[in-house]
């Protein structure tokens, strides 16, 4: 045998698990804007702190000793927290000690949400555009995505096309509302339809609500938290990272019944098993503190909304107005016929604007859309600087 140092250095061949994934597009639309020194209206992140009130809180807790592991389904003030919270907006009485999980952010309570749910052979219905980080999790799981579109120009339910899919094979369906990118929200009336179309079909639903408390113009989210018939087959999903502009907080929730979360922390306590100690005691104290914040916060990003709208309206950009979520989709039809990727990449480099195109959220885009979206949950002098760009076009 040869000494040690002659031995051949070689990883064994690798084969990819998720082998049509490469980077996200909000991660290159984030590296590409910092390195050319572009206006960052991309990724979806607020360019401002999350309140005072509660950075202090987190101070205070880091010196409070709660620094060790917390519960792994989450400290227990901080799922009382949530559990008054969904009282209050959705007249759910919701268990923290068994309906409530805390989890990494909205992205490992949709993880392991579909970890949970999805043996090999299921089907999983995305109504898209989707959030890019549900199929790979599907296909982790050896299930078999179905994709629906949305309806355009409203991005609303195709219902037959729904019903066409459905059936014995489908473990789950994921509902995004309010919707990324679109901004679409699910009505009243969606849901009851959603209730009846699942009724006699063995799935489950995952409901992406990360956007809960951004919904404009007087409308109300509709939460399948507010639907009995639903939320028995469902899990909910909500992320802090959105409502305190705390996105790289990464910590958020799943609500479900008993059943479903004892499986969902099955998964929960071997992916993340618990999350950071003292950000869960700062919103928990926050939380009962400022329950006012929820509502306060539509008026706030309305406004950035109307200001966006309003900068871009000399421009040759067309948009009709985002009716939640932080993301504005701008038509840019009328200065390119670039497909949206190419167009973004183009326009970053030529303009210095970062924006992000809907392609990426899609099996099939339709080949004629031309559209990108803006995220507005930027500082007023940023969202200026964006539209001053984009008017150039
Ligand atoms: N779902 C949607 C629709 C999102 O847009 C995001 C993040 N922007 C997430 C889930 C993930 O949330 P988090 O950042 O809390 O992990
Ligand atoms: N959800 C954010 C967006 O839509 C991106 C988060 C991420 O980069 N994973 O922009």
């Amino acid at each position: 045998m040869p000494p040690a140092a002659e031995l051949p250095v070689a990883a064994p061949p690798l084969r990819s698990r998720l082998p049509k994934v490469g980077t996200t597009i909000f991660t290159v639309m984030s590296q590409l804007a910092a390195e050319l020194g572009a206006v960052n209206t991309g990724q979806g992140f607020p360019d401002f702190d999350p309140p005072e009130r509660l950075r202090e809180l987190v101070r205070r807790h880091l010196g409070l000793h709660h620094n060790q592991y917390a519960p792994m389904a989450g400290a227990a003030p901080l799922r009382e927290a949530i559990a008054a919270k969904l009282k209050r907006h959705y007249g759910r009485s919701a268990s923290p000690d068994a309906e409530i999980t805390v989890t990494c952010g909205g992205t490992e309570a949709l993880s392991s949400s579909i970890l949970a749910l999805v043996h090999a052979g299921d089907e999983v219905v995305l109504l898209e555009p989707a959030y890019d980080s549900y199929e790979p999790i599907v296909d982790l799981c050896g299930g078999v995505v179905r994709r629906v579109p949305l309806t355009r120009p409203d991005f609303g339910i195709d219902w037959q096309r729904l019903a066409g899919v459905l059936g014995d094979r489908t473990r789950l369906l994921i509902v995004n509302s309010p919707h990324n990118p679109s901004g679409a929200c699910l009505s009243a009336a969606d849901l009851d339809r959603l209730a009846a179309a699942l009724r006699d079909t063995p799935a489950f639903v995952l409901a992406d609500e990360v956007y809960e408390h951004m919904v404009f113009d007087g409308l109300r989210h509709v939460s399948l938290n507010g639907h009995a018939e639903l939320a028995a087959r469902s899990i909910v999903a909500s992320s802090f990272g959105k409502t305190y502009h705390a996105t790289g907080w990464k910590i958020g929730y799943c609500v479900a019944p008993a059943p479903l979360t004892s499986e969902l922390r099955k998964v929960h306590q071997f992916v993340t098993f618990a999350i950071a100690t003292p950000l869960q005691y700062a919103i928990a104290d926050f939380m009962g503190e400022h329950p006012e914040w929820e509502d306060e916060l539509p008026a706030f990003y309305q406004a950035k909304r109307d200001r966006l709208v309003a900068l871009l309206r000399p421009s040759r950009l067309r948009l009709a107005p985002a009716r939640a979520t932080y993301f504005q989709l701008v038509d840019y039809g009328a200065v390119s016929d670039l497909p949206d990727t190419e167009f973004a990449l183009g326009l970053i480099r030529s303009h210095g604007v970062a924006a992000i195109p809907v392609s990426p959220f899609c099996a099939a885009p339709p080949p004629r859309e031309r559209l990108v979206r803006l995220c507005f949950a930027k500082e007023d002098a940023t969202l200026a600087a964006a539209a001053e760009r984009l008017a150039r076009l």
